[in-house]
């Protein structure tokens, strides 16, 4: 399993304990009977093997009363993991271990992400030769630089978003793709995609009654192109976006956004709302891609 994959297990199953830490004290602060049980079940494990398991069943059905009594569930006191099946670890069985379908499954959706990268597009392609100039050269270089170290510290960089913006033909697309190239390659779960997708995909979810949002909220790295050139659908583009831009801005997820807007024509489009979610001055570093009209980044040179 690749270290990022095992990274967001680690995060999972933090997650899970930290929740049950907090259920734990809850229900304290509801009756010291809970404290005691759990100082009784600490015992047990002193105790020998026959004993502890015929001791640690009575326990558990003491517990699973008592949390009845208060209105609560009786699994209320385990960890409730995000897979369990797998009880987020990755992987299943014993004493033979096989990946378990929540890896299998995020494995398939970085190859497929994979599969629709432009493999042109990635940083060892850059060249200083498509520069028509000084200045744009210059520029690039330092944007080159800046989206690199981006992609080396995902998933999470110290500063979380990013707003590449200017005219077409200067290479914005081909800096989110290249991003989105490296984050798949050291295995961070990915997502890239245009708004005109991103509006299609929403519009289907209605269809089908499976939200792609969700995956749009939480994956870790979320390369969104285009931004501005998707139809402004009533009650879904503005609505789908301000979610996206909204949980990720609150959980300091990797986003990048590519634009031909300036920060005002954003701010025109879509609203303050979602405007201030995108350019959040506190999480997002606005990049401008500047100068003359790139030689070769485009659908010229396929
Ligand atoms: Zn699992």
């Amino acid at each position: 399993m690749t270290h990022t994959f095992e990274t967001h297990y680690a995060d999972l199953r933090r997650r899970a304990v930290l929740q049950l830490e907090a259920r734990r004290k809850e229900c304290d602060a509801l009756d010291p009977a809970f404290a005691a049980l759990r100082a009784k079940r600490s015992r047990v494990f002193s105790m020998p093997a026959q004993g502890a398991k015929l001791t640690l069943s009575t326990l558990r059905l003491e517990e699973e009363a008592l949390l009845k009594r208060y209105g609560l569930p009786k699994d209320y006191l385990m960890p409730s993991y995000a897979c369990p099946l797998c009880q987020d670890t990755g992987y299943v069985g014993s004493p033979v271990k096989r990946k378990c379908a929540c890896l299998l499954k995020l494995e398939q959706q970085n190859r497929v992400e994979a599969g629709r990268i432009n493999e042109r597009e990635v940083f060892s392609h850059f060249s200083d030769d498509i520069y028509p100039d000084e200045a744009s050269l210059v520029n690039g270089r330092k944007i080159l630089a800046y989206c690199q170290k981006y992609a080396e510290t995902l998933p999470s960089p110290k500063i979380p978003q990013l707003y590449l913006f200017g005219q077409a033909g200067r290479g914005k697309s081909f800096m989110g793709n290249a991003i989105a190239a490296r984050a798949i390659e050291r295995g961070i779960d990915t997502l890239r995609l245009t708004a005109y997708r991103m509006t299609e995909e929403v519009m289907n979810g209605f269809s089908t009654n499976v939200s792609p949002l969700p995956r749009f909220t939480q994956v870790p790295l979320l390369v969104l192109d285009d931004l501005g050139t998707e139809p402004m659908i009533p009650n879904v583009t503005a609505e789908a976006l301000f979610a996206i831009a909204d949980q990720r801005n609150s959980g300091r997820l990797a986003t990048v956004y590519i634009s031909n807007l300036t920060k005002d024509g954003l701010r025109e489009r879509y609203g303050d709302r979602i405007a201030s979610r995108i350019m959040d001055e506190n999480i997002t570093r606005s990049i401008e891609f500047k100068g003359n009209s790139l030689r070769y980044f485009g659908e010229d040179d396929r």
